[in-house]
């Protein structure tokens, strides 16, 4: 059986150095905002190329946390209108709506399926305020548009870098420093993944990164003394000497997916599979390897067959789920296409040469 994600391999590449942090936090007595969380704060920081990365609970929270901060400085309202590509995973649009500012659903580019920068335009109003750019996929957005328009209106740039960690743009800048602020999830199955939940705020605003840092703890900087209502929303020190541990190889597992998808690309020859548009080399990092199948339920059977795992990333668009009813009537054709062919073949570091091999004659064989 070739597994779509096996995490069990993948940590027990780092068991030792694991095995070591946990021993270090658990004899150091400290749990909550220590020296492993200001280590790893640092370090991500440096690897994203910004001041400021503050650590949080897990990714939605991260996102949340800049459009709470940006409305405590007085620069967005409750009503305010964030532009954000149709095509995301919900977290995205969540954290707009549970600021109360209002998400403007965008149609994604057909073939790199981020937001259409040639769309943006259209739905912007007086009431737009930033555009929360998704790196779906681990593919980067294209900044350099999505930049210059912001620029244009005065918007703020959200990046949601959950699945992009390490991503290069064309001008050397990666995920994290591309915008005014990113969110970047640390869930288990991310690139940079914790064993459990975690996330991180990354920017080069100091001002707005000592409101995040705040609000993330209750709103308080000094213990008891309140300056916001805020949230407890912490990267523990376990979560962050385990990611500490982690980012030292993540460049060195981005490029063994790399390779996996090399393969992919130039083995993978069948009519019915559309593969993924790389827009520049370095600008991808396969978080996932997201092919399109007209028949994707047959698919799926076949591959299921033949014992390789697939994932369907996403199977219901977030205007069509029952939590955004209001959303329901909106007809968005090019993001209602995509959630009814893409499915997701396993992809990760540990895969192993004949596992590979295995894939690529099974999808080439349907
Ligand atoms: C995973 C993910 C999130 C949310 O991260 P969590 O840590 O699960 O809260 C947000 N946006 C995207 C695009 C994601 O893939």
């Amino acid at each position: 059986m070739v597994k779509f994600l096996d995490l069990q391999k993948i940590n027990a590449l780092y068991q030792q150095d694991l095995n070591e942090a946990f021993n270090r936090v658990l004899k150091s007595g400290w749990f909550i905002h220590g020296q492993e969380l200001r280590n790893f704060e640092k370090q991500f920081a440096d690897y994203c190329g910004v001041d400021h990365a503050i650590g949080v609970a897990n990714g939605l929270d991260a996102l949340n946390l800049i459009i709470r901060a940006y409305k405590e400085l007085g620069l967005f309202k409750e009503g305010d209108e964030i532009v954000v590509p149709a095509n995301t995973y919900i977290a995205s649009v969540l954290a707009i709506s549970e600021n109360r500012l209002v998400p403007v659903l965008v149609e994604p580019d057909e073939l790199s399926y981020n937001i259409n920068p040639e769309l943006i335009r259209d739905h912007i109003t007086g009431r737009t305020v930033a555009i929360l750019a998704v790196h779906l996929y681990g593919q980067l957005a294209e900044m350099e548009k999505i930049n210059a328009i912001a620029a244009e209106f005065s918007l703020k740039v959200i990046e949601d870098s959950a699945q992009a960690h390490g991503a290069i743009f064309a001008n050397g800048i990666k995920a994290g420093a591309l915008g005014d602020a990113s969110g970047f999830s640390f869930y288990p199955g991310k690139n940079l993944g914790a064993l459990g939940d975690a996330g991180a705020v990354t920017t080069n605003n100091r001002e707005l990164a000592e409101i995040i840092r705040s609000l993330s703890n209750y709103g308080s900087q000094a213990k008891y003394y309140n300056d916001f209502q805020g949230i407890n929303s912490r990267l523990d020190e376990l979560q962050a000497a385990f990611l500490s541990v982690k980012l030292k190889y993540l460049d060195q597992d981005t490029d063994k997916k790399r390779s996996v998808v090399h393969r992919y690309l130039s083995e993978i020859s069948n009519d019915k599979v559309l593969l993924p548009t790389v827009l520049h080399q370095n600008s991808h990092v396969w978080h996932l390897f997201v092919i399109r199948v007209q028949d994707r339920a047959a698919f799926v059977e076949h591959m299921k067959m033949n014992n390789i795992e697939t994932v369907i990333h996403y199977p219901i668009p977030v205007h069509k789920q029952v939590a955004y009813k209001y959303f329901n009537n909106l007809s968005l054709p090019i993001t209602e296409k995509i959630h009814r062919e893409v499915v997701s073949l396993p992809l990760s570091s540990v895969l192993s040469d004949h596992e590979v091999s295995q894939v690529i004659a099974c999808v080439n064989s349907f």
